[in-house]
């Protein structure tokens, strides 16, 4: 098991306001969207595995995802992709878990 709680892999609901924003900045600073292929410029927050930043307003089309590549994938033992399209690392952890307990 990893070190991160699967349904809370920021700890985001153990920390403060201010260690949040903390937080999503690193997330933010750290991420590698913007240099991906299908990354739309000046789409702005990015960061898009983290709980609420929310999915991208501009992106529609998914070409390549390169989340793999990223630090903050690496150091939250993240296990998604698209992240802009198809919603944050709990979120798609939950419809793919929910999905495969409903048997579909
Ligand atoms: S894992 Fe993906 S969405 Fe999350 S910070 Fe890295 S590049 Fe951005
Ligand atoms: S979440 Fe993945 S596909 Fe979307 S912009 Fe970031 S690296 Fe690219």
């Amino acid at each position: 098991m990893g070190k991160h709680d699967r349904l809370d892999t920021f700890g985001v609901t153990v920390i403060d306001k201010d260690a949040y924003a903390k937080k999503q900045d690193y997330v933010v600073k750290n991420c590698k969207c913007p240099t991906c292929p299908t990354y739309v410029a000046g789409d702005a927050p990015v960061g898009y595995c983290f709980p609420l930043i929310g999915t991208s307003a501009k992106i529609q089309k998914e070409v390549n995802c390169i989340c793999g590549t990223c630090p903050i994938y690496k150091e939250y033992e993240l296990n998604h992709s698209f992240y802009c399209t198809r919603c944050s690392q709990v979120c798609q952890m939950l419809k793919t878990e929910g999905a495969a307990a409903q048997g579909t």
